[in-house]
């Protein structure tokens, strides 16, 4: 049962049944916090409201959500033996809005709902956009969304067909954020409100139950804004206080492209905080993210996990995603297919070695990018 909200930075208490943005001390993003005493087992739901007792939603409405969740956990056998390496994706391609910005946004809306919150807004690179909104839209909330002129056209239509308010700024996410900067509803952007995140770390929860309540050794995720390696991380911790699992970790590894890689050049200059990633451009719309506010959190879950931190390059993620449906039959989204990228990169320089069993992230459906050439 959700008991507070805590600041990641000062770790300052905030109630969690008033409206929340960032921590009243220090401005970071907040996280919610359980009563790890009271949580019983997952329920039988296919979906991700099988783990209710951790999630922050004190009262799940059943006709709300779309199935969302339990994805499933496929084993890539060719691509492994290519790579000579040991991998399986979770296949987030087979979700309501065609990628996993479901999770948060179900989850999310459904607390916003709860919370007596009339209207969101929030800049995106698209697929946050599509799910908020169409979410949004099932449970009878406004939203207005910012999204820069080169995100993915289909997500621009799937926040015009929700009716959505859709706003369309030159730059990245960082422009589109400033563009709805005084517009006065509840500001729904990447954690900024504590409750995406725990939609999001249900991919955590999931993993380990389908692995039959163990954890692999590595898991790699397509950073963005690192909601989802946060997420992962966060329900790890849980479960391990819990009692649902045990031993180390697994160590957690954040993809970037080259072409926007803030996470991985703190990492490996030692730094506690990204700076801001200058004509940050990649096809991997999903992980263009310039600055994120969540920069000392996905930074913190890498270090402690003994995890790491890599760039690949648009080329490199091309020729992975091609060779990912000719071996495998999966045709992956191109923030999935780094993945693959990042995986032969640390197989190749002996990060990883055979037999450590992978668990990499298809965070949505290739057929969402239509544009984004081979
Ligand atoms: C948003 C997004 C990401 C990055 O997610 P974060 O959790 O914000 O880092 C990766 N892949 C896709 C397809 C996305 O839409
Ligand atoms: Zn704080």
């Amino acid at each position: 049962m959700l008991s507070h909200l805590e600041c990641a930075r000062c770790g300052r208490e905030h109630d969690a049944d008033a409206v929340q943005n960032l921590c009243h001390e220090c401005a970071s993003p907040l996280l919610a916090r359980y009563d790890l005493t009271r949580v019983a087992r997952p329920t039988t739901e296919n979906s991700l409201w099988r783990y209710r007792d951790v999630l922050p939603v004190r009262d799940p409405d059943p006709a709300f959500s779309l199935g969302e969740g339990m994805t499933p956990l496929v084993p890539l056998p060719a691509l492994s033996r290519a790579l000579d390496a040991t991998v399986l994706m979770k296949d987030e391609s087979l979700i309501p809005t065609g990628s996993f910005k479901a999770r948060g946004a179900a989850v999310g809306v459904a607390r916003a709902k709860e919370l007596g919150i009339e209207g969101i807004k929030m800049p995106t690179n698209g697929n946050a956009g599509a799910a908020w909104a169409l979410y949004a839209a099932r449970a009878g909330i406004r939203s207005v969304i910012a999204m820069p002129e080169d995100a993915p056209l289909i997500t621009r239509e799937e926040v015009e067909a929700s009716g959505a308010e859709l706003r369309i700024v030159p730059g990245t996410i960082a422009d589109a954020g400033k563009a709805i900067a005084d517009v006065d509803l509840f500001d729904a952007s990447t954690l900024r409100e504590p409750y995406r995140i725990e939609g999001k770390k249900t991919m955590g929860y999931e993993i380990v139950e389908q692995l039959g309540w163990r954890v692999p050794d590595v898991i790699v995720y397509p950073t963005g804004g690192g909601v989802g390696l946060i997420g992962i991380h966060k329900a790890l911790l849980e479960m391990r206080e819990l009692g649902w699992i045990s031993g180390d970790l697994p160590r957690l590894v954040a993809v970037q492209s080259t072409g926007c890689a803030p996470i991985v050049r703190a990492f490996e200059a030692g730094e506690a905080e990204s700076a801001f990633w200058h004509d940050a451009y990649t096809s991997a719309f999903g992980i263009n993210v310039p600055k994120p506010l969540g920069d000392f959190i996905i930074l913190r879950a890498i270090r402690e996990t003994g995890g790491t931190a890599l760039a690949v390059t648009d080329e490199q993620i091309a020729a992975d995603r091609a060779e990912c449906a000719r071996l495998e039959g999966v045709f992956l989204c191109p923030e999935g297919a780094a993945t693959i990228s990042a995986v032969r990169a640390l197989r190749e320089d002996g990060w990883l070695s055979a037999d450590d069993e992978v668990v990499v992230l298809n965070t949505g459906a290739g057929i969402k990018y239509p544009t984004v050439r081979l």
